[in-house]
């Protein structure tokens, strides 16, 4: 039998079968009364935590560090990611290798047989982000011990101004955060801190559920929540990510954490070369964030990794066909987009801000600014 086929309910693992309930969409196994019944069972070293019908699985995962510095991201901020995959499955989501990392280290480590590492990958080596999410356990003890070197890191005497961003390799709300919470208990023991720099980057509406802890948290802190969309049209969205909530949805979002006072607005990111980077395209998200009470607007071009490439490019090439030699040439080289093409967008955006009457700056880049190299190339509006 394949370890992870089979489900915990706490320390006891026993296979899917009699007792089953099903909550939704989510199937729970109940610990069945006479557990002789089963043959013994190895433990699995990557435990399920849950399962949806229609095959996504949630696997615990260990962690004794959650926050990352910039010394091993490259970027200039601390990063901090409860959950690895993302049922979102957004096809040019770049946080793909950070999950093919978990998983082909757990097999590394003999934690995951040579079966279950072809399951963990999936059929084409993208598929598995999406649908086997690992869950950070024990999460706020590391969490605390991160805070301090943290704050060490600041120096004795100054206060820590790097930020912390909460969602940069998966969303922090995605489906598996409404059962599991361990966002929200990030957010209250961040709360219980003062003079910290917080931004938080999320497609899904589950943030407004936790609309108190976020008032609560910048009371003495700074926060920044993102909601991230990068269309307003419905039909693109859906050709772009497969099961991310509507724009609409988000827009509420957004519109409900603003009235309620929380430092929040639009990021829309990634920029889609010759897709979503027209004016019109533009001007309605900048209209709608203006109608859901944004406080900013941040924006960014598409990055291109290579453990994104076979999952984006062929979208690019059966909606988009015109465009997909000029992607696969202005990505040849470099993951990011071609240095021409990022400063005509960043003129685009910063004209948009003003007429919009956000304040002008260049998004993310000004808070959040990557040590990654800009590129060479061209890639025209
Ligand atoms: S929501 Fe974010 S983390 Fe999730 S798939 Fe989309 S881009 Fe990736």
């Amino acid at each position: 039998m394949r370890r992870l086929s089979a489900v915990w309910v706490g320390e006891m693992h026993v296979k899917p079968g009699n007792g089953r309930r099903e909550t939704g969409n989510v199937r729970r196994t109940q610990l069945p009364l006479a557990l002789s019944d089963y043959p013994p069972i190895r433990p699995s070293a990557l435990p399920i935590l849950d399962e949806r019908l229609r095959g996504t699985k949630f696997v615990t995962l260990e962690c004794r560090s959650v926050l990352n510095p910039p010394s091993r991201t490259g970027m200039e901020f601390w990063s901090l990611n409860p959950y690895v995959g993302c049922e979102f499955g957004c096809t040019y989501c770049y946080a793909r290798y950070a999950h093919r990392y978990v998983v082909e280290r757990a097999h590394d480590q003999g934690r995951l047989t040579d079966a279950e590492l072809v399951d963990f990958r999936g059929a084409h080596g993208w598929e598995a982000f999406e649908r086997r999410v690992f869950v950070k356990q024990r999460l706020l003890a590391a969490l605390d011990a991160d805070l301090r070197r943290y704050l060490r890191s600041a120096g004795p005497s100054d206060r820590p101004t790097a930020p912390i961003v909460i969602g940069t390799a998966t969303d922090p709300y995605q489906p598996a955060e409404r059962r599991f919470r361990i966002t929200r208990r990030v957010l209250e023991r961040l709360a219980r801190c003062d003079g910290l720099n917080v931004g938080i980057i999320t497609k899904s509406p589950l943030v407004s559920r936790d609309v108190d802890v976020l008032r609560r948290l910048q009371t003495r802190n700074d926060l920044e929540v993102h909601v991230s969309l990068i269309t307003v049209d419905v039909p693109l969205i859906r050709t772009m990510e497969a099961r991310s909530p509507m724009p609409a949805v988000r827009l509420r979002a957004l519109t409900k954490l603003t009235d309620a006072g929380v430092n929040a607005g639009l990021i829309i990111a990634p920029v889609l070369p010759g897709i979503t980077d027209d004016v019109p395209h533009l001007e309605a998200l900048f209209q709608a964030a203006r109608q859901a009470g944004a406080r900013f607007v941040h924006a960014g071009p598409l990055r291109l990794y290579a453990g994104v490439r076979d999952r984006f490019l062929p979208v690019i090439e059966e909606h988009f066909p015109r465009l997909a030699e000029r992607y696969r040439r202005a990505y040849a080289r470099h993951a990011t987009a071609p240095r021409d093409y990022a400063r005509a967008l960043s003129r685009r955006i910063k004209r948009l801000q003003a007429r919009y009457g956000f304040s002008v700056n260049d998004g993310m880049v000004d808070r959040y600014t990557s040590r990654l190299p800009v590129l060479q190339g061209e890639l025209g509006l």
